[in-house]
């Protein structure tokens, strides 16, 4: 996989100012100078990565949460007292401040789509999901540094006639293209992207992607959201670099991956 733009991430992708690091599945920390934010937390990597991170660090720390499925969101974020003053910040989307009754102190925002936060060392942006939940944008203050987490906004094109079909391909394709207008509209160029590469979806894995990286130019991509089909996930994603030259897609470690849960094997209700 040590082919021109593809880079294994064995060791997290450093650039200027943000090292981000795969954790698991959905579920990615971004470390800057003086803030620790977290994407998605549901569980650990089988190394402890976020919890050794997290448990020495004095910086800033966020949660940064898109939805509530099992695969995005862990409640344990919401007594997890770690980081500078014990007091992370948490940015949690709507549907998860409604469902465990988040109490409005305790939650800087409940995102809905449209919906900001900005404090010293960040700016967040809410927009729409094709699934559940919002997808967040974060500018990080002085550098101006992207990065874009999907949560489960994807082009769900599941095949005529497959179960999981929420709604018809083309209204999915529409549906997700209007979310796609809307993020180019405030991103022209993203740095750090994450996005669901779901192998669930068979050919159309890579549809989603390669939309949204052929309309925002966008420097880094971490693919996301593959359950156990890493290998199938790397193989395709590798395709995507001949495609998209400027871009560097990072993989992840072998070891990081998870078996989809059974409910969510035929499941037409949710994309997990
Ligand atoms: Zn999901």
């Amino acid at each position: 996989m040590e082919e021109n733009n593809v880079s294994p991430v064995v060791d997290p992708s450093a650039t200027e100012d943000v090292t981000i690091t795969y954790v698991l599945h959905s579920c990615f920390v971004a470390e800057t100078e003086r803030a620790v934010i977290v994407f998605d937390y549901w569980k650990d990597a089988p190394d402890g990565r976020l919890h050794a991170l997290l448990e020495q660090t004095q910086k800033q720390v966020y949660f940064v949460h898109s939805h509530y499925h099992p695969d995005h969101f862990n409640p344990d974020v919401l007594t997890w007292n770690v980081g500078a003053y014990h007091q992370p910040i948490l940015l949690l989307g709507a549907d998860i401040v409604r469902r465990y009754r988040v109490e409005s102190p305790r939650v800087a925002l409940s995102m809905r789509a449209g919906d900001s936060y900005e404090d010293a060392e960040l700016r967040l942006l809410a927009f729409r999901s094709t699934d559940v939940g919002v997808s967040v944008g974060v500018t990080l203050r002085g550098t101006g540094t992207t990065l874009f987490h999907a949560g489960d906004l994807n082009n769900w094109y599941f095949a005529a006639g497959d179960s999981r079909l929420k709604v018809l391909p083309d209204e999915m394709e529409g549906l997700f293209m209007s979310v796609l207008r809307e993020i180019m509209a405030t991103y022209p160029r993203i740095d750090h992207l994450m996005f669901p590469v779901d192998t669930r979806l068979g050919d159309n894995m890579l549809r989603g992607l390669a939309q949204f990286v052929h309309h925002v130019e966008c420097r880094h991509v971490y693919p996301m959201h593959y359950w156990e089909g890493y290998e199938a996930m790397c193989s395709n994603v590798v395709m995507l670099k001949d495609m998209f030259p400027k871009t560097t897609f990072h993989l992840p470690e072998a070891a990081l991956c998870v078996a989809l849960p059974d409910e969510a094997r035929n499941d037409n209700t949710s994309a997990q």
